[in-house]
C-alpha cells in the first residue's frame, strides 16, 4: 500500500500558488477563476489563468514561498516513515526549493513550468482528459495497487476516490461528502501518523 500526498495546502500550510498570485499577480483574476472551478472551468483551466497573472521572475517568487511558506507539521516524519508520493498539480519549480529549505528528499510528481516575462505558462506533464471525472486529473499519476490518499482540495477528488482510505481537510472534505465518499479529518500530518499507526 503506497501513501499519497498532496502538496499544496496538504503537505505546506497554505497553497504556494494562491500565496504567489495573492503576493505577486492579480487577486481579481485568482477570485473569478476559482469561483469558476468545477463548474465552466476545468482545474488546468484555472491554474493557466491564475498562473498568466504572475510577470515576475521566477527567483522572486520562489525566494518569497521559502521565507513565508510553512511545511505542515509532521511532514518530515511522515516522509521517513512512510516513502510517500507527492502527487501535485503545481510545479516543480516551486516545490524543490521548500524540500532543499528542509533538506528532505522525496518523490514528487509534478507540472513544470515557463516564468515568461509576459506572464507564466503552465506545461502539464500530462492533458489527456481522465475516463472517470472527464477532466485531466490527478487518477492518471497514481501508483498501481492500493493507496491511502491526503489532500485538501478540487484537485484531489478523483484520485482520492481511487484510494481504500482518504484523509481530508479544508475544501475537499466537501467535495467528497457531495459525492458520498467516506474520509477522516486531519489538520497536520502528525494526525495522519497516529491514525496509520
Ligand atoms: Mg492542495
Ligand atoms: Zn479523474
Amino acid at each position: 500500500m503506497r501513501l499519497v500526498l498532496d502538496w499544496d495546502g496538504t503537505c505546506t500550510e497554505t497553497d504556494g500558488l494562491v500565496l504567489a498570485v495573492e503576493r505577486f499577480g492579480d487577486p481579481g483574476v485568482f477570485m473569478e477563476a476559482e469561483r469558476l472551478l468545477g463548474r465552466r472551468l476545468g482545474l488546468h483551466e484555472v491554474i493557466a489563468m491564475e498562473l498568466a497573472t504572475l510577470r515576475v521572475p521566477l527567483a522572486e517568487v520562489v525566494a518569497f514561498l521559502v521565507e513565508n511558506l510553512g511545511l505542515r507539521p509532521g511532514f518530515r516524519e511522515i516522509v521517513a516513515r512512510h516513502a510517500p508520493l507527492v502527487l501535485s498539480s503545481g510545479f516543480h519549480e516551486l516545490i524543490q526549493p521548500l524540500l532543499a529549505r528542509e533538506g528532505i528528499e522525496v518523490e514528487v510528481i509534478a507540472n513544470r513550468l515557463n516564468p515568461r516575462p509576459d506572464g507564466w505558462l503552465p506545461l502539464f506533464r500530462d492533458d489527456e482528459p481522465c475516463l472517470v471525472c472527464g477532466q485531466a486529473c490527478k487518477r492518471a499519476s497514481l501508483p498501481a495497487g492500493e493507496i491511502v490518499y491526503v489532500g485538501d482540495g478540487y484537485s484531489d477528488l478523483c484520485a482520492a476516490r481511487s484510494a481504500v482510505r482518504v484523509f481530508a481537510r479544508d475544501r475537499l472534505c466537501g467535495y467528497l461528502d457531495a459525492v458520498g465518499a467516506l474520509w477522516e479529518p486531519f489538520d497536520d500530518l502528525d494526525d495522519v501518523l497516529r491514525a496509520l499507526g
